[in-house]
């Protein structure tokens, strides 16, 4: 044996020998033997192998088995169970030879260690739920969790020695798996060490300044606390109790939390004081009554906050932690927090339930067992869907993938999608009819509209309705390529029933009159429906938005004959063909409004009202409705029949891009003989009389004819829908301003696109 060979060997007897010093529990013999006998076997098993550190392997088991002993209280088997944890993984020994060497239960725990590295190590992307099943599957004995956690920790404390991307893996899923999980079996001092390190390697800088400035106002601190502590030693000692008071500073971490969380300062959150009251109980009286007297007494100095008061002592959190908690208004204006907590409370707080054991009344043969309950609890909790199980899963909101959310279905069960994605994701992803078919959904319970986006964590309804279809607007809800494509698909088999649909209904409809499909009857409908080609008429007729109702008219029309005639307008003139007669006594300019400029390169038409009442009406185009006074153009068609839309109207611009040598400009003439339709949009606060209020206005003050009301009134929101005869836009434009006058009103919109 070399020099160095004797240096390592001393250097593990070390390690080995501090261990045992830690076993303070393992007394009996058995006990002894079983963690020398797994020691012994450990050390042969690594032998010559190192860490990245450079230090022999064994030196991690031996910490691992010190951490299960002295921060979690795990007794003999476990601390067995540790120093051979990596055995199985890294070395030839197997599952069998632990049985055989070990005995069934040791080689079981061993066996769910090795599986849990084997899972969480290779798979970063590991999901939360799928975390818990494993827990449950895998870990059949707690100790697995506990004894890994344990693993994970001493990892950390050296996770110097690794390279930059695995500290950042390794640091990522620590917050994100470990610390959550030692925050739920209540291990908190592990908890709180697992999350500093995390953040250490995760944002070094961020930690550094944090950390200095922990350690540049501590004297400021420590000075807060004394003053205010002072007093309250002094009654507490005046009372015969036996206590110690501590003013810990928070972590490093929680203090990073809140800053992201809440927006604030440093300062803002330091200057939060806590301090810690922990005494020594007097036997025989309940420590229930003990908390509450040190209570009376802090408060006869200090005026506590009454809402900041919280009494985990009548009842512990699920994960078994007591206290009494209180914040009251110390000496110069600060508000500190007081947490009072015997011994035994303040053991579990900082351990967890392993603390227990250390108050319970037990020989060493049922020490085992006693601890057994404690596992058999912590499992239960995992276990039961009731007891907080939503908290635990709280947690892993703290996502790390951050390009991932892990959501849920009502029964629990876990759907991963990426980032920014809405319900309607969420409701592909379920099923593309459940997407198809959905309406809205309930998010935690709440009414959430389709697009609303999804964060981590979220439970999830969808709300269907049968007669639900997607649409284009769908599309600018979903991110997901699934969601993306199965709308697409869907809209396609639409648009193709629409064909069929409307196709059927012009076949069946020429039919009806007789007549033979033929390019030359084509040739004559697709104008008068100002319809570019057979695909756009069916389509049109299939979706509703053409009737067929004149059909006949069209057909029969004799294109040659004049379209004055036909229209019942007086045209001033043609100017596809004619030069325009511009002094035109009836022109008004007072009344009428200047053609779109873009269209000003012919001459306009003036639209006047005829009186003959048998004469048809010229056409107001369905998509934008326009009024006498609007800006309008006409769009003339082959047969030189005019349609009017508004200069503004989306589908009059298509055609003008499309058929710039059809659309005319056009003035209107504004005698008050005819009444166009105009729709307008009432919105307001629901009150009782609005509704009797706003048809006076319309109809007693403003003398105009109401053809359609729809009212909807949800949540104090009133919501109307007029159809109204006006005769031109300055009847309209008085009527909204007279409207608005109503006491509710919140906003009045002409609607453009309406049916009548
Ligand atoms: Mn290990």
């Amino acid at each position: 044996m070399n020099l160095q060979q004797e240096e390592e060997k001393r250097l593990i007897q070390e390690h080995y020998e501090d261990l045992l010093k830690n076993c303070t529990r393992c007394n009996s013999d058995e006990d002894k033997a079983l963690i020398q006998k797994a020691f012994n076997l450990a050390n042969e098993a690594h032998k010559g192998v190192r860490r990245k550190s450079g230090e022999p392997y064994i030196i991690h088991p031996i910490a691992v088995a010190k951490i299960v002993t002295s921060e979690i209280g795990l007794g003999a088997k476990s601390i067995a169970c540790a120093l051979l944890h990596d055995v199985v993984e890294d070395t030839d020994y197997t599952v069998e030879d632990m049985e055989r060497i070990f005995g069934k239960k040791i080689a079981s725990i061993i066996d769910g260690l090795t599986k849990i590295s084997g899972v969480f190590d290779a798979n970063s992307s590991l999901q939360a739920e799928n975390f818990r099943k494993m827990l449950l599957t895998l870990a059949d004995d707690i100790r697995v969790i506990l004894i890994k956690l344990a693993d994970r920790l001493h990892n950390m404390r050296t996770l110097d020695s690794l390279a930059p991307h695995k500290q950042m893996k390794i640091a990522g899923e620590t917050i994100y798996l470990y610390a959550p999980l030692a925050h739920r079996l209540g291990l908190y001092a592990i908890k709180i060490e697992l999350e500093d390190l995390s953040l250490k390697y995760r944002f070094p800088q961020v930690f550094e300044e944090i950390k200095n400035r922990i350690a540049d106002s501590e004297k400021k601190r420590i000075q807060l606390i004394n003053h205010f502590s002072l007093p309250i030693i002094k009654k507490l000692a005046d009372n015969s109790i036996d206590f110690e008071i501590t003013g810990r500073p928070k972590s490093i971490y929680s203090i990073w939390k809140k800053i992201q969380s809440k927006n604030v300062t440093f300062e803002d959150i330091y200057d939060l004081l806590a301090i810690r009251i922990i005494f020594k109980p007097y036997p025989h009286i309940p420590e229930k009554t003990q908390c509450w007297h040190i209570y009376s007494l802090i408060t006869d100095i200090y005026k506590p906050k009454p809402d900041r008061i919280r009494d985990w002592v009548s009842t512990p959190k699920a994960n078994g932690y007591e206290a009494l908690h209180c914040t009251v208004m110390g000496p110069n204006g600060h508000w500190i927090e007081v947490q009072i907590r015997t011994q035994r409370m303040d053991d579990i707080a900082e351990r967890g339930f392993a603390a227990h054991w250390k108050y319970k009344e037990i020989d060493a043969s049922s020490q085992e067992n006693e601890l057994d309950k404690w596992v058999k609890r912590i499992k239960e909790m995992l276990e039961n869907p009731q007891a907080n199980a939503l908290d635990f899963l709280d947690e892993f909101k703290l996502n790390l993938f951050s390009s991932e959310i892990i959501v849920f279905t009502p029964k629990g069960d876990t759907k991963t999608l990426p980032k920014g994605a809405t319900t309607l994701d969420f409701a592909y992803e379920i099923h593309s009819e459940i997407g198809n078919k959905a309406i809205g959904a309930k998010v935690n319970h709440k009414l959430v509209p389709l697009s609303y986006e999804l964060n981590s964590g979220d439970q999830i309804e969808i709300i269907t309705a049968t007669t639900q279809k997607p649409s284009w607007e769908s599309l600018n809800y979903v991110i997901t390529a699934k969601a993306k494509l199965a709308i697409k698909s869907a809209l396609k088999a639409e648009t193709k029933n629409r064909l069929e649909k409307g196709k059927g209904l012009v076949e069946k409809k020429l039919a009806e009159l007789g007549i033979t499909p033929s390019s030359r009857v084509f040739k004559k409908i697709l104008p008068a429906y100002e319809v570019l080609s057979k695909d756009e008429l069916y389509s049109k007729v299939g979706s509703s938005l053409i009737s067929l109702d004149d059909l006949k008219k069209i057909l029969k029309k004799n294109t040659k004959s004049k379209w004055i005639k036909y229209w019942g307008l007086q045209f001033a003139s043609n100017p596809l063909r004619k030069k325009v007669v511009e002094e035109n006594d009836d022109f008004d300019d007072e009344e009428t409004i200047q053609p779109h400029p873009k269209i000003d390169l012919k001459l306009p038409y003036l639209l006047r009202e005829t009186q003959d009442e048998n004469a048809p009406s010229y056409i107001v185009a369905k998509c934008c409705n326009p009024i006498p006074g609007d800006e309008v153009i006409g769009s003339i068609t082959p047969e030189e029949n005019v349609i009017i839309h508004k200069a503004t109207c989306v589908e009059a611009i298509r055609i003008m891009s499309q058929h710039g040598d059809r659309i005319v400009s056009a003035k209107w003439t504004t005698h008050k003989v005819l009444s166009f339709l105009a729709r307008i949009e009432v919105r307001g606060m629901d009150r009782v009389g609005i509704l009797s209020e706003l048809i006076k206005v319309i109809s007693d003050e403003l003398r105009v004819n109401i053809r359609k009301l729809h009212i909807d009134s949800h949540d104090g929101i009133f919501e109307s829908i007029i159809d109204l005869y006006v005769h031109n836009i300055s009847d309209l434009n008085n009527l909204v301003m007279n409207v608005m006058k109503i006491k509710g009103i919140d906003s009045v919109k002409r609607v453009e696109k309406f049916d009548d």
